[in-house]
């Protein structure tokens, strides 16, 4: 059907999640009857702990029912904020805190804010989607930040400040990353903080929503421990990964106090406040018994390993070990298929759903994003299934 609306050139540059497509897609297929194993989108299988979903049903038993502060319950920021001082051993005031309706929200604010054509925001690819999305909705310039697999899909921090200058309004950091797995170590990351020191007119993104999601011991490094960055800083986190509450649509933005206001505005301007009951759950969740946390690491742990192992025993995949959230990115250019049809002709011929690498930037060609936050059984058949689909 033709129409004569028009939109701006803007929203016509927005990218999109292609994870959300392929679930779309998988559960569709499921309604048929088909048996469908979910490697695509990135959401821990467990249940929201019990404790936090009593939280939630109280809070609206005893009447917190309607808006809230646009940026968040006072007693939710002063948790997050405490929460920040037990894992990080840093000082944040509450009044930085912005609760938002996931942690997405805080992305979308952040490259809003500082993006505008002439300008230049550096992300790192492969990487999250919408962050180069974002970055070409605003007419900023998108400038990768390359994640080498030789380089366990990490940055040089001296490739990295060779690219930044005057233009640069931001630089986008995720660690662990999605989709790669890949963690920054605390070397680079002085090196990186060093450097900018140079460029004092460079904001720092620090996405860090799998901060809880390490593996062997590996403590996370935030950037809200480089205290001469503190001014320039905008860190994510939240709850969906950590306890499993994707849906209940919660996280935050640590702000610096200059950019605060735009982004609180930002909140107003589109949905006046994060959800109420979730907010009650958020403080329940953070104050709360962590048992369930080290419960849902052990059990990723389990599943990186057998995936990694059994994606190296498949010929014309190699798969680097994931150090962090729960993605492997292995490599399948050796079996000679475009990834985009691989990701396809996996879920329609053998109902294994996951995310081709391109989806999340150009240097994803070549990488399929598997996500094992499934039963160790079902991705144990997934690999079976990959398996004897390439051969
Ligand atoms: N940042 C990264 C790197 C992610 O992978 C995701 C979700 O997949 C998000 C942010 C968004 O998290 P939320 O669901 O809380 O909006």
């Amino acid at each position: 059907m033709t129409s004569d609306i028009e939109v701006n050139d803007a929203v016509k540059r927005l990218g999109t999640e292609t994870a959300f497509e392929v679930l779309a897609r998988a559960e569709a297929l499921a309604a048929e009857g088909k048996n469908i194993i979910n490697l695509g989108i990135g959401q821990p299988d467990f249940k929201t702990p019990e404790h936090v979903v009593e939280a939630a049903q109280k809070a609206l038993r005893d009447g917190a029912h309607g808006y809230t502060p646009a940026a968040g319950i006072p007693a939710l920021r002063q948790s997050v904020a405490n929460d920040l001082q037990v894992r990080h051993q840093v000082a944040v005031d509450p009044s930085n805190v912005l609760i938002t309706p996931g942690a997405k929200p805080i992305m979308y604010f952040a490259i809003s804010i500082l993006g505008e054509p002439g300008t230049e925001i550096m992300y790192p690819n492969p990487g999250f989607p919408i962050y180069e999305s974002m970055i070409r909705y605003t007419g900023a310039t998108p400038v990768p930040i390359e994640l080498k697999e030789d380089a366990g899909f990490t940055f040089d921090a001296d490739t990295v400040l060779s690219q930044v200058n005057e233009n640069t309004r931001l630089i986008i950091i995720n660690s662990p990353a999605n989709p790669t797995g890949g963690v920054v170590p605390q070397d680079t990351f002085d090196k990186l903080v060093a450097g900018l020191e140079q460029y004092p007119k460079a904001v720092i993104l620090s996405d860090e929503i799998y901060s809880r999601i390490l593996y062997d011991g590996e403590k996370h490094v935030s950037l809200l421990q480089y205290e001469s960055i503190r001014d320039r800083l905008i860190v994510i986190d939240g709850w969906s990964k950590t306890y499993a509450m994707t849906g209940w649509r919660l996280g935050y933005g640590i702000w610096p106090s200059t950019l605060f206001e735009y982004a609180e505005k930002l909140a107003v301007n589109s949905y006046s406040c994060p959800n109420a009951a979730s907010q009650h759950a958020g403080i329940a969740a953070l104050e709360g018994p962590q048992d369930q946390v080290g419960q849902m690491l052990d059990a990723f742990d389990e599943r990186r390993k057998a995936v990694v192992e059994g994606l190296n025993a498949i010929s014309g995949i190699t798969c680097v070990e994931p150090k962090g959230a729960f993605y492997a990115f292995p490599n399948v250019q050796e079996t000679g298929f475009d990834t985009r049809d691989l990701q396809q002709r996996l879920l329609e011929e053998t109902g294994v759903a996951l995310v081709s690498g391109t989806s999340f930037g150009a240097l994803g060609e070549g990488y399929l994003r598997v996500s094992y936050a499934n039963s160790l059984e079902n991705v144990n058949e997934a690999v079976s299934r990959i398996k004897e689909f390439l051969s």
